[in-house]
């Protein structure tokens, strides 16, 4: 298929990858972007030689540039990307969405085809390029592309194959966006939201991955399908390092304020004659489970990180359990990026809820900070 969309508005004249270049004489829209015609879809003719309809239909009002203040770039349209994607329009969040991707035939081929949905909802401006021009003056990037572990890799090297690709990542991103905010989704999240803090320099609070977001998400519905409640009434945090080691805070996990700890001292523990330590296992293994069954998770993600942009852009001040830099907290004294409750607003992570642990449930954060930190150190940044 060819890359037909109709109109591909490209910031600061950027032209998209591989579409054409702006026709000579084709006015420029106010922010001096490009109206990329493609396909011949919109006459090159110059508008002052000829009245066209558009010229008919509309009176210029204004000379000014649009305001952007909710402009997300999501970098790496794979499944994850696109579920953000779609998460974020649906939400209606941004007012310009800008995709980047090194595939550049499917990066076209997506950017068509959310484009193409544009009478359905209220849209922003979709743009996508493999340059990171089209990103520029973003409030929030989104990092969800990266290596896939090979047969056989190691997950040093996986970790290191990243840190190369993120290197020209990060410089890029923060060139045109230095003062956004990144959230990183790409695995393994809790290393490479380390490494993106580092190759950025930008400070933590700036800096967010999006950790235990999913599993606490997971760890709420099923507690929810054990109790007959809906996933949203069903509070609970799931801490830590994503994945394997994530940590479930059975002392916290509460219904409309009644802790079920209360009403079973044992819950989570092997002695509970409930069981209830099954939902975390059960947290930890529905994504082996699903990506066998369909090769990739993508929707719950794409959501939960919907959730957090919008507590960003909105800078609605709500607690996620997402990935900071957790020095100086539960004795950790290395710089490593575990998942605690966060409030993020439009500055980012601007503080940490000190949330009690018990000494079991500190000493696995302890021990997953210290293999996060066994990797990091051997990486080559
Ligand atoms: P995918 O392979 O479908 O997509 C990755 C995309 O990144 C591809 O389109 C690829 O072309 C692009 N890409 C690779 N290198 C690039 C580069 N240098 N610049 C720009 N684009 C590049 O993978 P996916 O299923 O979308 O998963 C993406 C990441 O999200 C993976 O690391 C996955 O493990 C992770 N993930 C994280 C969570 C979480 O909770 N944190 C959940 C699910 C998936």
């Amino acid at each position: 298929m060819s890359w037909a969309v109709a109109v591909l508005r490209v910031s600061r004249g950027v032209s998209s990858a591989g579409a054409g270049f702006p026709c000579p004489g084709m006015a420029l829209s106010p922010r001096g972007t490009a109206q990329v015609p493609l396909r011949g879809a919109w006459p090159c003719t110059p508008a002052a030689k000829m009245a066209t309809v558009k010229s008919e239909l509309m009176k210029k009002f204004t000379s000014e540039e649009p305001v952007r203040r909710n402009k997300v770039s999501i970098v790496g349209t794979g499944s994850v990307g696109m579920a953000c994607a779609i998460s974020i329009l649906l939400k209606g969040l941004s007012d310009e969405l800008a995709l980047v991707d090194l595939d550049e035939g499917k990066l076209k081929g997506e950017t068509m085809d959310l484009q193409h949905g544009s009478p359905f909802m209220k849209m922003p401006n979709i743009v996508c390029s493999k340059d990171y021009r089209i990103t520029a003056d973003s409030n929030l990037v989104i990092i969800t592309a990266g290596a896939r572990q090979e047969k056989g890799e190691t997950r040093l090297n996986l970790v290191q194959r990243n840190v190369t690709i993120f290197k020209g990542m990060i410089s890029s991103i923060i060139q045109y966006s230095p003062h956004c905010k990144l959230i990183v989704v790409s695995n393994p999240v809790d290393i490479l939201t380390y490494v993106a803090w580092k190759l950025s320099t930008f400070p933590k609070n700036r800096v967010i991955g999006s950790g235990c977001n999913l599993d606490t998400a997971r760890f709420r519905f099923l507690i929810g399908q054990k109790l007959g409640i809906h996933s949203e009434s069903c509070h609970g945090w799931v801490l830590g390092e994503h994945g394997d080691s994530s940590v479930p805070v059975w002392s916290g996990v509460n219904i409309a304020g009644v802790p079920l700890k209360d009403l079973n001292a044992d819950i989570g523990t092997d002695e509970d004659p409930e069981q209830w330590g099954n939902v975390h296992k059960e947290v930890i293994a529905s994504a082996y489970e699903i990506i066998k069954m369909k090769g990739y998770t993508n929707w719950a993600i794409g959501l939960s990180v919907a959730d957090l942009t919008e507590s960003i852009l909105k800078n609605l001040r709500r607690t996620h359990p997402v990935s900071t830099i957790i020095k100086g907290l539960y004795g950790i004294d290395e710089e490593v990026f575990l998942s605690v409750p966060c409030i993020l607003g439009e500055n980012g992570i601007t503080d940490v809820i000190k949330i009690k642990l018990t000494p079991e449930e500190e000493a696995r954060l302890n021990k997953s900070a210290k293999t996060l930190w066994e990797i990091q150190k051997e990486l080559k940044l």
